[in-house]
């Protein structure tokens, strides 16, 4: 039956309280990123110089573009890494 898939606990279900991210560019107005400022990128790349994904930093999907095209822009013009500079 159908009921009966539902009933494991395990799961999916346990989910306790979590806080809900808002996006920082929606809260702030007239907050945004700049590509030439490395500093204020720095939330949205990881330690090797991933971009972090949205279901992470809680960035809206408008702004999570904007970030991303920054941070393309800023690996470009060598201001952030790529990858991590390995030995
Ligand atoms: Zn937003």
């Amino acid at each position: 039956m159908a009921t009966e898939r539902r009933e494991r606990p395990d799961q999916r279900e346990r989910r306790p309280y979590q806080k809900k991210k808002v996006c920082r560019f929606c809260k702030i107005r007239g907050f945004t990123v700049d590509y030439k400022d490395a500093k204020a990128l720095r939330p949205y790349i990881t330690e090797r110089g991933r971009i972090v994904p949205r279901r992470i930093s809680g960035t809206c999907a408008k702004h999570q573009r904007v970030v991303c095209t920054a941070i393309k822009r800023a690996r470009n013009l060598a201001i952030i890494p790529f990858t991590a500079t390995s030995i």
